[in-house]
């Protein structure tokens, strides 16, 4: 097959790997890698089945705990019925600040997560019908830092927690991936 020069900046797809385990279309996984000066962006297919990070049987069993990222976030949920395009067809739990104050999520929804904003648990309840989600970080790299604290322990074997780009802050990055959420994978 011929390349073009500008190929790679299609982009339409994941690595076959990454794709092979998750059981909806991944439009897009991009980072600074992808090409200079590209921030860090997910655009994916959620359905029925919990996508393969999670592994589990069932949405609803395991929460990406809460946290917070250096760098604001457009975490962005859409509905893909044209006849009713509010309608997200599935309800998403999210947890907001400090406070934990709770959202269920049931529209097409863009949720704005400011810089060092503690969010979550977040987890997905059911799906009706499948719909999209696109996350824009206004940065190349991933930033996170776990909050582990605001969730009591006993509960900490159903939460994935993430610890990445706060080396300068003295936090190593770990990735706590709980039995219960199957087998690992890199993206969620
Ligand atoms: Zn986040």
């Amino acid at each position: 097959m011929t390349e073009n020069k500008y190929d790679h900046l299609f982009i339409s797809g994941v690595d076959a790997e990454i794709q092979a385990r998750r059981p909806y279309a991944t439009i897009g996984f991009l980072d600074g890698k992808t090409f200079e000066g590209c921030n860090e962006y997910q655009i994916f297919w959620v359905g029925d089945k919990p996508y393969g990070a999670y592994g589990t049987e069932a949405w609803g069993e395991i929460y990406h705990g809460p946290h917070a990222h250096k760098y604001p976030e457009l975490f962005i949920h859409l509905g893909t019925d044209p006849e009713n395009p509010w309608d997200l067809g599935a309800e998403v739990e999210m947890y907001m600040g400090p406070e934990k104050e709770k959202h269920i999520v049931t529209r097409s929804t863009i949720i704005c997560l400011p810089a060092n904003f503690a969010h979550g648990p977040w987890r997905i309840l059911k799906v009706n019908r499948p719909f999209i989600i696109v996350t824009v970080n206004q940065n190349p790299t991933h930033t996170e830092r776990a909050l582990r604290n605001m969730i009591p322990k006993t509960d900490w074997d159903r939460m994935i927690f993430i610890d990445a780009g706060y080396e300068d802050e003295g936090i190593e990055p770990k990735f706590d991936w709980p039995e219960k959420a199957g087998p690992r994978t890199e993206y969620m």
